[in-house]
């Protein structure tokens, strides 16, 4: 989801706006100015309703904020760290870039911010009470009333059970303890999902009972259970994949190598042509010197094909990514990155055994984000 306003760094993290929280903002003044405080407290002014209405929904913003740091709080101390917090419909989307580890951390991450917003009810609920017995205005006590309540159902909302809702995360953390985190994850999407269901019924019911602002509310959030649920599991299988699948099962195997001395118009019509791959480990006595590759080629003049070698076209070794086959999809791409290279060879016992491309990594990541089933039974790894 991303922000379209920003709103400065909160304590250090960049809070942004999504447009759907405006609106919000917007209609929780309209609909307390309007009609919620003239029912409540019948005789003042327009402009007071309003007044309080502003201040109420500004109120109601601040703790939809303070809900989302106090997950960041809880994060940053379990070395977590938070990237950006987008304020969506009812609530927060905390950025992570890394990761709890621990079922543990995930769990009191998550109990942070409803924590955070039931504090707040009974904060304001509180103030409300010394307020009317400090005999203001009635207008008041209501509007620190409604304040008081609208955190406690923020609160008690984001508890329910429905990943990526807070209480979706920490039904995941509760099972993560039992199995591992991404069999914890498809079940608490899976589990999210109905309520997206239920939610999205919920929604038809009401907008054909008449309440069409409000149907459509309960419509739009179990959409955006459905979509950021689906989201994280694709999410949760790629970092899976990249921290734990080897370039063993990835890489192309066994190799086409080719003599350093053959020259590239040889190589062109004897293998590129016949074996279809894009890239050849150079050879000289058995032992590997080089990568050639169609890039390689591509900067070298068409006249001097036949009187170069492959040798001397390629990329030296120095300049290609080295891997064992137990190097993880992450390691490895990281170790293509360092040297801006787009394949990288995979050595075992100083042997030449595979070599892969970054599109075949990134290919995996994407299969596999797209099955969201993929390598079931290997995912007990006791974290
Ligand atoms: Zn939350």
């Amino acid at each position: 989801m991303r922000s379209t306003i920003p709103l400065g760094k909160w304590a250090g993290v960049p809070v942004g706006l999504h447009w759907s929280v405006a609106l919000t903002v917007v209609l929780i003044a309209t609909s307390l100015a309007e009609s919620v405080l003239p029912e409540l407290d019948p005789g003042e002014t327009r402009t007071a309703y309003w007044v309080a209405g502003v201040i109420v929904a500004l109120a109601f913003f601040l703790s939809l904020i303070a809900h989302e740091l106090a997950h960041t709080v809880v994060a940053r101390r379990h070395d977590v760290e938070v990237d950006s917090i987008t304020l969506w419909l009812l609530g927060g989307v905390s950025r992570f870039s890394s990761e709890p580890d621990e079922p543990s951390v995930e769990l009191r991450l998550s109990l942070a911010g409803p924590a955070m917003s039931l504090g707040l009810g009974a904060l304001w609920w509180g103030l409300a009470a010394i307020v009317s017995v400090a005999g203001a205005p009635s207008i008041w006590v209501n509007s620190l009333l409604w304040l008081a309540f609208i955190n406690l159902v923020l609160g008690v909302f984001n508890l329910l059970p429905a990943f990526p809702l807070d209480g979706g995360r920490v039904l995941r953390a509760i099972m993560w303890r039992q199995s591992d985190r991404l069999h914890a994850t498809r079940v608490a999407v899976s589990v999210g999902r109905v309520f997206a269901l239920l939610l999205v019924g919920f929604g038809v019911l009401l907008v054909f009972s008449g309440s069409l602002v409000s149907g459509t509310w309960f419509m739009l959030l179990g959409w955006f259970i459905d979509v950021a649920g689906r989201a994280e599991l694709a999410g949760t299988v790629q970092h899976d994949l990249a921290n734990f699948e080897t370039v063993e099962s990835l890489m192309t195997a066994p190799v086409d190598s080719i003599d350093e001395s053959v020259t590239v118009d040889e190589f062109l019509h004897d293998h590129v042509l016949q074996r279809h791959h894009s890239a050849f480990p150079v050879m000289r006595d058995g032992s590997v010197t080089g990568v050639v590759s169609l890039e390689n080629l591509r900067r070298l003049p068409t006249d001097e094909w036949s009187s170069t070698t492959v040798g001397e076209a390629a990329t030296p070794l120095f300049g290609i990514p080295i891997v064992d086959p137990a190097a993880t999809v992450r390691a490895t791409m990281d170790e293509m990155d360092r040297l801006s290279a787009t394949r990288a060879l995979v050595f075992a016992d100083r042997q030449l055994v595979g070599i892969v491309t970054h599109t075949d990594l990134i290919r995996a990541l994407e299969v596999h984000a797209l099955e969201g089933t993929a390598h079931e039974g290997t995912r007990s790894r006791g974290r």
